[in-house]
């Protein structure tokens, strides 16, 4: 059934017209976004069970969605992106409308491009990609062993190698910075993307990052970060949009940065939550507390590492453990992604495997700086897919 659904979505795009693109207004809930298109909140929201529910609330200002119509205005079929891995469907069937989350279709790309740099290397990456994004992770990902405010002479080079997803033949969601090397007075410096998802430097030293490993000491992680998996049990997609440390009851749970507490109350299936504010748009999140640490109140200033509160089992939780979230402008990131140990150093087997990774890399930085590989966006795609099908097969599309 779902399949000739999507099959039908797919060839009314093909015959144009009745596929309307829509974006996610500021300040929109998605109770308030049922309401304005007439759709029924029992089933699309009462009736689902908590993580479902969860899912809604997902939603952010300026994503996409697709909405399909019949020709007499009634909507069939709806996507509302929540990450760049999974969507809510929403479907008319047999007159009801049913709600699941299902993965979104994207082809990701290694792209890459050297350039000269022109006063800084944030200026000079929006200036010739036309990206916010590719320079922010390029400045992200090299502020913690660089200073880029001396030591940059006109006409150093940069070089960057990044994977970037497409969607519907549009760039989507946030690039990953594979391998970059960046010119200072001429003397090259270079951070690669190992295989344990750390970055590190020519040297095998990790770069450090702003917060602690472990928000909760010598904890077990019981369950990884995931915009998507597939419950094996309840045969759906579900998201797990933080890190489960396994602990006991009543262990301290430690600041991840410095910051400033946002929220230290109940919060739903959160249960006991604590919500601290740091710098550039990060926000991490501390979930299922026992309690809170005395004095720990919204508006006050914690230092990395402070103790905040105890590992507990309050809100929707199966035993105490903590569920830590990492956030940057409200949306969910991998926490192992950006907080890094203290400066780790690879050794043996495992530098031996970083050395061979870190020499292709180098083959290629040198070749873009060679050839000077100048920014540019894959124009052609082979298929314009928004689910998978057996059925898909739409046409090519030049941008
Ligand atoms: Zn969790």
């Amino acid at each position: 059934m779902i399949r000739l659904l999507l099959a039908l979505l797919i060839t009314t795009t093909i015959f144009a017209s009745q596929v309307e693109r829509f974006r996610w207004e500021n300040g929109e809930t998605y109770l308030v976004f049922l309401e304005k298109h007439k759709l029924p909140i029992r089933p699309l929201y009462y009736n689902l069970d908590k993580d479902d529910q969860r899912l809604t609330e997902e939603m952010r200002a300026g994503i996409h969605g697709q909405i399909l119509k019949s020709s007499d205005g009634e909507i069939q079929q709806l996507l509302l992106p929540l990450n760049d891995e999974l969507q809510i469907h929403i479907y008319k069937d047999k007159n009801e409308y049913k709600f699941e989350a299902i993965p979104i279709i994207s082809t990701t790309k290694i792209e890459a491009f050297a350039t000269k740099i022109v006063s800084s290397p944030n200026y000079t990456i929006m200036k010739r990609t036309g990206s916010h994004k590719l320079a922010q992770i390029f400045v992200a990902n090299f502020r913690h062993s660089l200073n880029f405010k001396n030591d940059i002479r006109n006409g150093d080079n940069l070089v960057m190698i990044y994977e970037q997803k497409y969607r519907l033949g549009k760039v989507f969601s946030m690039p990953i910075l594979q391998a970059a090397m960046i010119e200072m007075r001429h003397k090259k410096h270079y951070i690669y993307l190992n295989d344990d998802k750390r970055y590190y430097d020519e040297k095998g030293h990790e770069v450090e990052g702003f917060l602690l490993a472990r928000p909760v000491r010598g904890a077990r992680i019981s369950s990884y970060f995931t915009k998507r998996r597939w419950h094996p049990i309840l045969h759906k997609w579900k998201a797990h949009l933080g890190i489960d440390y396994a602990a006991g009851r009543g262990t301290p749970i430690h600041a991840a940065g410095s910051g400033t507490i946002s929220w230290a109350a109940r919060m739903g299936t959160y249960g006991n939550l604590v919500k601290i504010r740091h710098a550039d748009g990060y926000e991490t999140r501390y979930a299922h507390m026992k309690s809170f640490r005395r004095g720990i109140y919204r508006g006050k200033h914690v230092k990395k590492g402070q103790v905040i509160g105890y590992v507990g089992t309050t809100g929707r939780s199966t035993g105490p453990h903590l569920h830590f979230e990492l956030r940057k402008h409200g949306r969910a990131i991998n926490p192992l992604r950006v907080v890094q140990v203290t400066t780790k150093k690879l050794k043996g087997k495992q530098y031996k495997a970083f050395k061979l990774l870190k020499k292709n890399y180098d083959e290629s930085i040198a070749l873009h700086l060679k050839n000077q590989t100048s920014f540019k966006r894959i124009s052609k795609f082979e298929s314009m897919c928004y689910v998978h099908s057996i059925d898909c097969k739409a046409p090519t599309q030049t941008q």
